[in-house]
């Protein structure tokens, strides 16, 4: 499923205009271009589908997967405190892009989340997200040895 008038179908899983940190068969994950935090990931399914709503089942459970081995990373490549995971369903909710998407958003102590969000230069996404895919494969690793489960 494609849809080109959606921004995510387009720019991202087409024109691949995104600093990425993972992809599998159905799942791509990238750098948030105008990020809340330093480290602010967006985790999509690579067909299009609206929200949690219209989502296919195991596409989902497919996407928590690759958050949780992403978070991992992100807190061993930022070694961010914490971090939010979140996800908006409709423009009541505030879903801005209808391409169901995961934010993860890490957190530093003590700041608070600032919802004035710029445009970050994609050089300086790509430095955070090479880390990231650098500490994915220490993850990866790490799973297969059963020393992670
Ligand atoms: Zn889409």
């Amino acid at each position: 499923m494609y849809d080109e008038t959606c921004v995510f179908c387009r720019e991202i899983i087409k024109n691949r205009n995104a600093a990425f940190v993972y992809e599998d068969d159905c799942v791509s994950a990238f750098m948030d271009s105008a990020p809340i935090e330093d480290g602010h990931v967006l985790v999509i399914p690579k067909g299009h589908y609206e929200n949690i709503f219209d989502i296919d089942k195991e596409i989902y459970i497919k996407i928590q997967l690759a958050v949780k081995k992403i978070t991992m990373a992100i807190q061993d490549s930022l070694k961010c405190n914490g971090l939010n995971i979140g996800q908006n369903n409709g423009r009541v909710a505030n879903q801005v892009v209808m391409h169901y998407h995961m934010h993860i958003i890490p957190r530093y102590y003590p700041k608070k989340i600032n919802w004035e969000r710029e445009i970050v230069d994609k050089a300086d996404l790509e430095i955070i997200a090479k880390k990231i895919r650098e500490n994915l494969k220490k993850v990866d690793e790490y799973e297969k040895s059963g020393r992670i489960t």
